[in-house]
């Protein structure tokens, strides 16, 4: 199979590139003018390093544009389908958003809310956490989702930290044909949370639950409320919502961001990467409790108008084919997933996805975490039948939205499986060594952001001194995303993993996801984690864990041997772990990603630290336990 695939969709917009190269700020201005504002910024941007100010004085609000600009021609246009994993579906058209939005937003008011106070919101993927979303957003209230996966203790530290006035929640959610009780882990989360006002809770599953002084009923808010609700003319800068990280590497960081730099970004993202179309039908699998969600299930796909499908429940239930035969039925163009979610498909086996029609497909997308070449190949084989291109779309919380992403809507360029190819125009990466000097090509340094870009974060909430800290102290007016990457030789980026992980072997540096991929080229490895125990001799050495495909009825020892074959041979017998083993499950947390600190506090026997955000401690026990094992064979070996 080749490593260049030379597909596009046939849009080809220089300008835009060139643009953006001469005068990148005017270029950014040019096209925060395709939103609409009330009235005009001053200054397109003022950079007080770390701190960067787009388009202030503009004013902007946010639900203005993702919902009344499209009421005379799309009112009628289904805006969200909405799926269960029941079957159970919805339709919402953009009127019927725009009616509830409005109706929300004075319910509201009606409880006190005005500008800037924050809203917890805590609710499975149904359409009212983004109706809740757009009605903070038309009056300026701040608001910050909760993953509705996350405990009270969870729960709790956010609303404590972002001080909500309300919390919106619901009597349930549904994951594999059970009743989450969410109502519950709200009541527990805010026993002594004074400053929580009120809980307005969704009659979502109509399961009993118990209402206190401080709950009020979705439904019976909503009843005679008027339609019609004035939408806030926000500054450019006025805070459109608190959203913390996923909580890979660490304790999770409360993200503030903005209005019009960030709807700028994701309006701009959104169209050149998914090249949106009226006739298309784009699916994310992406929680709206991650950021992903929050730019391209609620605002991207609003804000240009376009029809989506929303799901609510695990996406391989009641069977692992729930995925394709959703796009099947409702005919889905766009699909957009996670490496994660990609690796479990291919787990399930060919038959599943080759048992559908999936020819409504044009163009297909990853994020998250990078992707193995063996499954990009998967992805483009069996989903796209060689005809769409896939976009590796690397971006993080604080970024807003899309960094480095192939453009099918604007360019055509050769794709290559694993990397997620260049910057997008108007942006300024590189990849530095220690002393912050850019490396040669095909070197591994860190990957940085050197000028401000819209959808930048303003700052982590409350804490300007832990947002200079976290992004701007290990270089110089640079922006340090903690990620590791090289540029080739034709100036693509490869996103090599984070550079707190990285390996160190007797002096070299191995990035984790090059390994990780190489382990999971094996034919018969579904996914891989590798991490490293101190060694007296070599500095450290490498520890690996991997989960095999289903249905494997090869020896174990053989494939050990096999994949000890692979790496010596693509990467080099410096990268030949100590151990394999072969697990069931690794630790992930709840969006999906590799938790590797995890492995290695495990390995060095060190405390493990805030795992609020993991996704199933059996996991970590099942790690341990191979842990332990290994430790045991190794002190037997040296006795
Ligand atoms: P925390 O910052 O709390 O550890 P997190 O970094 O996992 O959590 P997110 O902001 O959701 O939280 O994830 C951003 C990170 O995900 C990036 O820094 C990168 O490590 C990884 N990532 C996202 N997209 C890609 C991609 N396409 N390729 C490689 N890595 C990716
Ligand atoms: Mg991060």
């Amino acid at each position: 199979m080749p490593n260049i695939f030379n597909i596009g969709l046939g849009n080809d917009n220089p300008a835009i590139r060139e643009n953006a190269e001469s005068d990148y700020i005017s270029f950014w201005a040019d096209q925060a003018k395709k939103l609409s504002w009330f009235s005009s910024w001053e200054k397109t941007l003022q950079w007080n390093p770390p701190f960067a100010k787009w388009f202030e004085g503009g004013l902007i609000n946010a639900s203005f544009n993702a919902l009344d600009i499209h009421q005379k021609d799309k009112g009628k246009k289904p805006a969200i389908i909405w799926v269960a994993e029941s079957g159970e579906s919805r339709i919402l058209t953009f009127e019927d958003l725009w009616i509830e939005v409005n109706k929300f937003a004075n319910v509201l008011k009606s409880l006190g809310i005005t500008k800037g106070d924050r809203i917890t919101i805590y609710l499975p993927m149904v359409p009212e956490l983004p109706i809740s979303m757009l009605a903070c957003a038309r009056i300026g209230a701040i608001h910050t989702v909760v993953f509705s996966g996350f405990s009270s203790i969870s729960i709790k530290e956010r609303i404590e930290d972002s001080k909500s006035k309300i919390v919106v929640t619901s009597d349930g959610g549904y994951r594999r044909g059970q009743i989450v009780k969410l109502k519950e882990v709200v009541d527990e989360a805010i026993q002594n949370l004074d400053f929580v006002k009120n809980v307005i809770v969704l009659e979502h599953t109509k399961e009993p639950i118990q209402l206190t002084s401080k709950d009020k009923l979705w439904g019976e808010l909503m009843k005679g409320v008027s339609s019609e609700c004035e939408p806030e003319k926000l500054d450019s800068l006025h805070p459109l919502y608190i959203l913390y990280t996923s909580g890979t590497t660490g304790k999770p960081k409360g993200v503030l961001h903005g209005t019009g730099g960030y709807l700028t970004h994701v309006h701009s993202t959104f169209g050149w990467a998914f090249d949106i179309k009226d006739d298309d039908v784009f699916f994310c699998t992406a929680d709206i409790g991650w950021v992903t969600g929050h730019s391209y299930v609620v605002y991207g796909p609003l804000l240009h108008g376009a029809t989506e499908i929303m799901y609510e429940g695990a996406p391989d239930y009641p069977d692992s084919s729930k995925m394709w035969s959703i796009i099947q039925k409702y005919k889905v163009s766009i699909f957009y997933t996670t490496p994660t979610a990609l690796r479990m498909f291919m787990k399930f086996g060919d038959h599943i996805p080759n048992s559908f029609d999936l020819s409504n497909l044009r163009l297909l997308g990853t994020v998250g975490e990078p992707i193995n070449p063996e499954v990009w190949k998967w992805y483009y084989m069996i989903i796209g039948k060689e005809k769409c291109p896939i976009i590796d779309t690397w971006w993080q919380t604080e970024t807003g939205g899309m960094m480095i992403s192939a453009l099918p809507g604007i360019e055509t360029i050769s794709l290559k499986p694993g990397s997620g190819t260049r910057p997008i125009p108007g942006v300024h990466i590189s990849v530095v060594d220690e002393n912050g000097i850019e490396v040669t090509p095909n070197t591994k340094g860190y990957l940085i952001i050197k000028k401000p870009w819209p959808g930048m974060l303003l700052t982590l909430w409350g804490d300007d001194e832990k947002f200079k800290n976290a992004y701007w102290s290990k270089f110089p007016n640079a922006y340090y995303s903690g990620d590791y990457a090289k540029i080739d030789q034709d100036g693509y980026f490869w996103l090599l993993g984070r550079a707190d992980d990285v390996l160190k072997i007797a002096g070299h540096r191995i990035g984790t996801a090059e390994l990780e991929s190489c382990i999971v080229s094996h034919e018969d490895v579904a996914e891989s984690a590798v991490c490293g125990i101190p060694d007296n001799v070599k500095g450290e050495v490498i520890i690996a864990f991997a989960v095999l495909l289903d249905n494997v009825k090869k020896n174990s020892e053989l494939i050990k041997k096999e994949i000890f074959e692979k790496i010596r041979k693509d990467i080099g017998p410096i990268a030949t772990p100590k151990q394999i083993h072969f697990v069931k499950k690794l630790p992930k947390t709840r969006s999906g990603k590799i938790m590797r600190r995890l492995l290695k506090a495990i390995a060095n026997n060190e405390t493990i630290g805030d795992i609020s955000t993991l996704e199933d401690g059996a996991a970590v026990t099942e790690v341990q336990t191979a842990f332990n094992n290994l430790l045991e064979s190794i002190n037997e070996k040296n006795n």
